[in-house]
Parts: C-alpha cells; structure tokens; sequence
C-alpha cells in the first residue's frame, strides 16, 4: 500500500468524467488499497480515484463506526428522498467547509471488490458521502453547490496538537 498524491482544488482532473471499471484486477485492487491508506492518513471520510489522479468510477468511503472501510466500483445513485442542508468539506479543498443541500437517503448500487453487485439504503453520513464522492465522478465538487454564504475556511491545527 503507499499514500498517493491528493489533487487539489485548481487541479483540472477535478472537473473530468471518469470511466466506468469494465475488469477488477489487481490494478483496480492496489488503487483501491492506495485510496484506503490515502483517506485515512487524511482522515477523511471518503475519497475518489479522481483526486488521487485517476479517472476511474472508484471511491471509497470509511465512518469511522467501526464497520470499516467500504470501496464501491462503478457506484450509481438509483433513488433519492428528501433534502437536508449539511455542512460538508473536501480532501481536494483543505480547510474549507460550507452547507450544501443533500438527500436525505439514498439508494445506491455498486459492485464490491469482489466483483457482486451490491445495492445499499444510506441515510446520513453515508448517504452524503456517496452523494459527494459519485459527484467527483461526474466531475463534479461540493464548491460549486454550496448555499451561497455559507463557506468558512477553519485554520489547520498546530503540528503536534490534537
Ligand atoms: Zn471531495
């Protein structure tokens, strides 16, 4: 596994399309490590093989529940129900946090690392993170749709103080 170089916000790979996963080899499996490791010495909460410099329909999404890490390939946005505002920020966009609106559940499909294709109902958390991260797919950030207003930039902590 290796920490992979974060794209950041001014990147123009962050407003490009990417392509569907047609085979899961052992290419896909390494990105998808790289993208674990990557989002964790982060911290974020998810990432997409975009912002990482790839052009390809992968992301990955950890809560921090618990439960895990989960890697979606090829996800898809089926159905959505209701709208919330939420505060959101971006691993591309350091520091900076504003409201975006939302569903407020969701229901997804994605093939897993296995190759199964998967549907999920998310709510929350998770439910905003496939929102934002099948966004990055589409070539899409949360900058560009976030209510007016709203943007704040939160000074990073000190080395050293957690
Ligand atoms: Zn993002």
């Amino acid at each position: 596994m290796a920490i992979r170089n974060l794209r950041l916000e001014g990147d123009e790979i962050l407003s490009k399309k990417s392509r569907q996963v047609d085979v899961i080899d052992e290419k896909i499996r390494t990105l998808i490590d790289d993208m674990i490791e990557t989002m964790h010495k982060y911290n974020g909460v998810g990432l997409a093989a975009v912002q990482v410099g790839i052009l390809k329909r992968v992301i990955v999404i950890d809560l921090y529940d618990g439960s895990g890490p989960i890697a979606m390939i090829n996800p898809v946005i089926i159905k959505t129900k209701g709208e919330v505002e939420l505060e959101e920020g971006c691993l591309s966009f350091p520091n900076k946090f504003a409201k975006v609106k939302r569903p407020e559940e969701v229901t997804a499909e994605f093939i897993d690392i296995e190759g199964n294709t998967i549907r999920v109902e998310a709510k929350e958390l998770l439910a905003q993170a496939i929102c934002h991260e099948v966004d990055h797919l589409n070539g899409e950030v949360f900058i560009d749709k976030i209510i007016p207003g709203t943007l704040e930039y939160v000074e990073p902590e000190e080395e050293g103080k957690k």
